[in-house]
């Protein structure tokens, strides 16, 4: 039986660029990707496996549901933590899905690069040698999901990518991060919360919209998400701590399935009762719009449908019981 698990989504971290090509693309496999770590410890036992090889743009949610069986697999296979290797640009929704449904102690670890596999100073084996860290560390059990990049962990509830090509990409925002890999080994700076997993997603047809919101726009999008049997929930990503232009507010329709607020800010929560004018959160909740809370658009995305895949029978005690800081 392996220590570690690890399993590899493609990403920047397997990315190369072959003669011909016009920019880089995955390739590079899960033994790839190991090779590369410097100073692997050869007492380590690893079991590696590629399981999907994609830009994680291109990560849909049945895939999710197919990554997070492969894990569990592992999981209840004995392993000491699973690490997953994948794209930087999803990484915030496919650690957070993973979050909510991930049941064991063993710790589950996602990481990736910003720079290519064959650029200047990659920095995909640090990402990876400090996963692996992590992954050794007794501490790290019962801390669910978490996300080591530039020798940062992050929540997976906490955790924005927030510049496009930085290696200093990811923060945690007002929150902070839970701890840094110091020297080799984890540093904490909190402990290890309970989590309260939701049971398995049973289905995965169903789609949540975002909309997010300009000055001047109309209700166009916002008629349609609201209206279209297609999407089972609509995430609005409002202006400053939640808020809609007035004259949108006439559209809000709430009667056919959770529509829920939040803000469209880098960080802050969406606000319950500071603001009374219209589209302010008094009037959305006062029409039935849910408070996001401490979730930014993608998040209270993520949550929302996974609480619907999962078919709990109060969906809002369920959103409101996970949407705090
Ligand atoms: N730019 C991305 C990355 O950092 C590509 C992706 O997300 O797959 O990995």
């Amino acid at each position: 039986m392996a220590d570690i698990f690890i399993g590899t989504l493609g990403g920047t971290i397997a990315m190369t660029r072959a003669a011909g090509e016009g920019g880089v693309t995955p390739k590079l496999t899960a033994a790839d990707l190991l090779a590369a770590v410097p100073g692997l410890d050869p007492a380590l036992s690893v079991q590696s496996e590629s399981v999907l090889q994609v830009a994680s743009a291109s990560i849909s949610l049945r895939d999710m549901g197919r990554v997070l069986d492969w894990a569990n697999r592992a999981a209840s296979q004995g392993a000491r933590a699973v690490i997953l290797t994948q794209g930087t640009d999803s990484m915030e929704e496919t650690a957070w899905f993973l979050d909510l449904f991930w049941a064991h102690d063993c710790p589950l670890i996602v990481t990736g690069a910003m720079r290519a596999a064959d650029g200047a100073g990659p920095d995909g084996p640090a990402n990876l040698a400090a996963a692996l860290r992590v992954a050794q560390a007794e501490s790290a059990r019962g801390r669910g999901v978490m996300v080591v990049m530039n020798e940062v962990i992050h929540s997976a509830k906490r955790l924005r990518k927030t510049d496009s090509l930085s290696t200093d990409t990811f923060s945690s925002g007002t929150t902070g991060p839970l701890g840094r890999v110091i020297e080799g080994a984890p540093v904490w700076f909190r402990p290890a919360a309970p989590s309260d997993p939701l049971p398995a997603p049973q289905s995965f047809d169903h789609d949540v919209a975002i909309l997010s919101f300009g000055i001047g726009q109309s209700a166009a999008l916002l008629r349609h998400a609201l209206s279209a049997p297609e999407f089972s929930a609509v995430v609005l990503a409002g202006f400053g701590s939640g808020h809609l232009p007035a004259d949108l507010m006439a559209h809000i329709d709430t009667s056919t399935r959770p529509v829920i607020y939040c803000s469209r800010c880098s960080d802050g929560p969406a606000t319950r009762a500071t603001y009374g004018y219209p589209g302010s959160e008094v009037d959305l909740q006062a029409r039935g719009v849910w408070p996001g809370d401490w979730l930014g658009p993608l998040k209270a995305r993520i949550l929302i449908w996974a609480i619907e895949a999962a078919g709990l029978a109060d969906p809002r005690a369920a959103f409101e019981a996970r949407a705090g800081v």
